[in-house]
């Protein structure tokens, strides 16, 4: 019996090269993920033909194949792809590209010595929107999509390393609906959830790309603001005031939910400050506020007095 075409039956790519880089085989799953159809690529320097094979981590497992015989792994978290591959299904499509578990081994020759260059490819995209999933879960909070108090923890600890070591400005706001408790008691449960769900989106809506929105508890968020000052971070407070005052909901068959948020702000300016210092703050400056008579923002700064609250 002739084996020769197993290699074309195999669920991952083969590719088979020359001690000068040249194609020598590729087998037909290549075929049909790259497209590229067999006649063209054999006897090619398949380095010209996929030029982001020339990074030093590709050259290197080469490299070791052919001088010492070594097999190398190039794993996706060390390369998401070796090979450009579009990913086709819509469920896929938050890669671009097609993620690999690539093996680069030596084949010997009759003189023992290394000839050629065997590498595969495995196609681990399903393996990586789970794991992508996974890490989501265990950071985001499943009803409002936005960051939970887990990832806040990491989070702002490391920002506020990162504002000391380069002296930047940061503040942080938090976020607290006003008689959220009524909305339970007049809509239901279920509604007080919609509301959560869309004030969370409403306050995504404004924060920007840097910023980190999280879900501090019940009706409470906090966001981080990496590099922004007070007066900035007043500017946008406000800005999430307005929009949560102005939005009108509607769930279902209930009225228009109309709802307020007071927020506590606070710039941090000393270097040795602990998140839990500074989430003290901001948690002080939101207490300010409820206390003002909710639907406001109050300030509070390193070793500052109160600020006024900014005009509605
Ligand atoms: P304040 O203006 O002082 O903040 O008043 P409040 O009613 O918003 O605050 P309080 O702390 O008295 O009540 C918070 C309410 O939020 C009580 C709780 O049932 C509700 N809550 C907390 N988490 C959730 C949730 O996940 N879903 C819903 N629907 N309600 C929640
Ligand atoms: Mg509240
Ligand atoms: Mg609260």
């Amino acid at each position: 019996m002739n084996f020769d075409n197993v290699l074309d039956t195999l669920n991952i790519g083969v590719i088979i090269l020359d001690r000068e880089m040249h194609v020598q085989y590729w087998n037909n799953w290549m075929r049909v993920r790259s497209g590229i159809e067999q006649d063209i690529i054999i006897g090619s320097d398949i380095s010209k033909v996929f030029p982001n094979l020339n990074t030093p981590a590709f050259l290197r497992s080469i490299k070791s194949a052919l001088r010492f015989g070594n097999v190398n792994y190039i794993s996706r978290k060390m390369h998401p792809y070796l090979f450009p591959i579009k990913t086709y299904s819509s469920f896929e499509s938050q890669f671009e590209f097609m993620q690999q578990s690539c093996s680069v081994c030596p084949i010997r020759g009759e003189s023992d010595s290394v000839t050629h260059i065997c590498i595969t490819v495995q196609d681990v995209t399903q393996l990586a929107i789970y794991e992508k999933k996974l890490i989501e879960m265990n950071l985001k909070d499943s009803l409002t999509g936005v960051y939970n108090r887990r990832f806040l923890t990491h989070k702002l600890e490391d920002e506020l390393e990162r504002h000391s070591r380069h002296s930047r400005s940061i503040s942080l706001m938090m976020i607290d609906i006003d008689h959220f408790k009524n909305i339970n008691d007049m809509y239901g449960h279920q509604t007080g959830d919609l509301v959560l769900k869309s004030v969370a989106d409403e306050i995504s809506s404004v924060v920007r790309k840097n910023d980190f929105l999280v879900r501090f508890g019940g009706e409470e968020f906090c966001c981080i603001l990496p590099e922004t000052n007070l007066k900035s971070a007043m500017v946008l407070a406000e800005r999430i005031r307005k929009i949560v005052e102005k939005k009108e909901r509607k769930f279902h068959n209930s009225d228009n939910v109309r709802i307020t948020v007071s927020i506590g702000v606070y710039e941090c300016k000393d270097n040795n400050n602990s998140a839990d210092s500074v989430l003290k703050k901001a948690d002080e400056a939101l207490y300010l506020a409820k206390e003002a008579g909710r639907n406001r923002i109050i300030a509070l700064y390193e070793g500052s007095e109160l600020l006024p609250r900014l005009d509605k």
